[in-house]
């Protein structure tokens, strides 16, 4: 599928010299790869781009170099003065001199073969590196450098520095970034020649190559041209890509599910409550969307707690009054079965057929299972991404929900949308907790529908939120004594440690230990991510059904869990959460008729960031408010946040005028489109070969099957 052109660019990083096994797993490491991908690939050596670089520009004498600076020397190669023997802390010198004066060359527990064969006396050579003055003698220790004259070009006079992990050296990144340089190949324009002008950018091949073989410190630069032209096509991709779906969606002949709301009137019978207007509402845009004859694709965001799940329930039942099947998606297992719980009672009052597939389904069950899928003996199916394999096989796939979506890529979802009886492809309804800025939206959906639950279900108690230093911990805990002898839950969450699960995992043991020895050890539970599952159901049951009082918990809980009981919520570290992480899991609390609160402990002193950051939640439980106010202090640069949102990354398009360049983009991909739906033109066939580029073939298949 992919023009031959690129083949070179998406071989492995190891057909690279110097990239062998091990590098390959520090590759690893230090490239952010995109989801699914686990090898290195060349083409992902060149989208890391540098951060900055190392100026060897100076190239004074000797006797000119200044101590302190960075300078590359041209210098005759004299004496040898190996350590004396038994001090190992002595350096191994090299004496070397030019013209103007003497400089020694310093290596310590240097390995003397290797020197004289890089240094032979009476050679010349040139050395980079950092000038200093020791016993007023001029000398370079360990040289970033050291080359002979003949292969002098190929010391990097302004060397990119890349980031880096441990055990991955810069030169070896560099040498293999150089030799991916080599495999780009001369590429047609894809973009607007006059929009090249107007901005002043180079061609896309020229592009790397300043990026990675920068000729001035400025093209490094995020906002330089080169960096700004491939942001641009990165931006460009994606925009089209989405686009390309959205056209394809519509073009085809969607199936129109209608039902007879005979299903939704006994759900609407069973349920305890009402449903809001904003419910009620978001519903019947669902349905307009089944009945028609498009293809659908919506969006559903609401904040934590604002009954997402029954909208998806009684959407669910409109596919099966069509006579159809539907499929709910969840990000954990944890959730999964949550969902499946919730749904359980009444589905069985509505007379459907409900089943759940998780990871855990194995061997006969799960071949029954599927068996009964098949058959149209299910009528919904919830499940973990165990539902994208490709034995799950429906016997007519009319409608699934994703929640928590943004824990999937594009691809997934097209894959889910793929799984339709006959090719008709199913509707899908994204739902998302997070509450999505109106900028980011249009960059991971493009111009998708969206139905928003802006109300409260009725009852909902505000949650006071309070900021504390960590010292007034004790303070708390004798607070939280008096609240539990009132019947209160406590949710207990323990500090995010950046890129390492063990110390996470470790802190909360050591707080689930502190916790039980207060309130003894029958109270408190321990949920983490390495918990076999089987425990951690037990766990949240024992939790759920009000035996634990106290939940410590990493991470975990952070998406969906709901225990109405639970009122109280501890953020330990508070300070190192993004706003929309503490938001959402504030949002496990506040659902009961209890009093409810938040407890944001933090170490201080906070930086700017953090304080406002736990203002912002002390003042206001408006998640789109959040959301808005989270984009602004993380600013443009990182601005989609994905890391912390695990929406799919940009690799280029980390840009301070990101809001600038996506507009552009998006209304570029309109034009194209509108002049060239099928990419036949000029430039429309290299937009293909764009396409490929940044990794969208799903998109270009989707477009060739239309
Ligand atoms: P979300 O998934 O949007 O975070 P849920 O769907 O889990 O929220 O709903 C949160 C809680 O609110 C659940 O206990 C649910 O039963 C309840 N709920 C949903 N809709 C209503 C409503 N209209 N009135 C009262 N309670 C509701
Ligand atoms: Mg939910």
């Amino acid at each position: 599928m992919r023009p031959d052109q690129l083949t070179p660019l998406f071989a492995a990083a190891r057909s690279l010299a110097g990239i062998g096994l091990r590098m390959e797993i520090l590759l690893k490491k230090a490239l952010r790869l995109p989801p699914g991908v686990n090898e290195p690939r060349v083409i992902d050596l060149l989208w890391h781009t540098p951060t900055g670089v190392i100026d060897r520009r100076a190239t004074p004498t000797v006797a000119a170099a200044l101590p302190g600076t960075i300078a590359t020397l041209e210098v005759r190669v004299g004496k040898h003065k190996p350590a004396p023997r038994g001090n190992t802390r002595a350096p191994y010198k090299v004496i070397c001199e030019d013209d103007s004066g003497r400089i020694d060359l310093v290596f310590f527990h240097a390995e003397r073969r290797f020197i004289e064969r890089q240094l032979p006396t009476g050679s010349v050579r040139t050395v980079s590196g950092r000038v200093e003055s020791y016993n007023d003698r001029k000398q370079m220790t360990h040289p970033d450098y050291i080359v002979a004259p003949e292969v002098r070009a190929d010391l990097p006079l302004l060397e990119p520095i890349y980031p880096l992990t441990a055990g991955l050296s810069g030169k070896v990144l560099l040498k293999a970034a150089r030799q991916a340089l080599e495999r780009v190949p001369h590429l047609p324009e894809w973009q607007d020649w006059a929009w090249l002008a107007q901005r002043g950018w180079p061609d896309a091949r020229s592009a790397l190559l300043r990026l990675h073989r920068p000729q001035d410190a400025h093209d490094v630069s995020p906002a330089s041209p080169p960096w700004q032209r491939l942001a641009y096509d990165e931006l460009l991709a994606g925009q089209l890509a989405l686009a390309l779906v959205r056209q394809s969606l519509k073009s085809q002949p969607g199936r129109q599910v209608v039902g007879d709301g005979s299903v939704r009137a006994r759900i609407a019978d069973a349920l305890p409550f009402g449903l809001t207007g904003s419910q009620r509402q978001a519903l019947q845009e669902i349905a307009g969307d089944m009945a028609s004859p498009h293809r659908m694709l919506r969006l559903l965001q609401g904040d934590v707690g604002s009954g997402k799940t029954v909208v998806a329930l009684m959407a669910m039942a409109v596919a099966v009054e069509a006579g159809t099947q539907a499929a709910l998606m969840a990000p954990t297992e944890v959730l999964a079965r949550q969902h499946a719980d919730t749904i359980a009672p009444f589905a069985e009052a509505a007379d459907l057929r409900l089943a759940l597939l998780t990871g855990r389904e194995k061997g006969r069950t799960r071949t029954e299972l599927l068996q009964r899928l098949a058959a149209g003996e299910i009528d919904i199916l919830i499940g973990t991404h165990a539902l994208f394999q490709t034995d799950v096989l429906f016997q007519d796939l009319a409608f699934a929900v994703i929640d928590e979506q943004h824990r999937f890529g594009v691809h997934q979802r097209l894959a889910l949308q793929s799984k339709g009886g006959g090719g008709r492809g199913a509707g899908v309804l994204v739902m998302t907790a997070t509450p999505i800025p109106r900028t980011l939206l249009m960059t991971h959906y493009g111009d998708l529908d969206v139905s928003k639950l802006t109300e409260k279900p009725a009852g909902r108690k505000p949650v006071v939120t309070k900021s504390l230093p960590v010292d007034a911990i004790e303070r708390l805990i004798d607070r939280l004594r008096v609240q539990l002898t009132e019947g209160a839950q406590i949710y207990w969450v323990c500090p995010l440690i950046e890129g390492s699960e063990k110390s996470e995992l470790a802190a909360a043991q050591e707080r689930h230990a502190h916790l039980s020895q207060r309130f003894g050890a029958d109270a408190v539970g321990l949920l983490h991510g390495a918990m076999p599952d089987k425990i951690k159901d037990a766990t949240m049951s024992a939790f759920a059904a009000g035996t634990l009082k106290i939940l410590v918990a990493t991470t975990v809980i952070e998406v969906g869990v709901d225990v109405a009981n639970a009122n109280i919520m501890v953020i330990e570290h508070a300070e190192r959460f993004g706003l929309a992480q503490l938001h959402q899991l504030r949002g496990r609390v506040g659902r009961g008729s209890r009093e409810s609160y938040c407890m944001l402990l933090h170490k201080p002193p906070l930086g700017d960031a953090a304080r406002q950051r736990l203002e912002m939640l002390e003042a206001t439980e408006d998640g789109f408010k959040i959301a808005e106010k989270d984009l602004e202090l993380r600013g443009g640069g990182e601005v989609l946040g994905a890391r912390q949102s695990g929406m799919p990354e940009f690799r280029l398009a980390t840009v301070p005028n990101f809001a600038e360049l996506l507009a552009a983009a998006r209304d570029d991909a309109r034009l194209v489109l509108a002049q060239d739906p099928r990419l036949t033109s000029p430039r429309g066939e290299a937009l293909r070969l764009l396409l490929y580029l940044f990794e969208c073939d799903e998109a270009v298949r989707l477009f060739r099957a239309a």
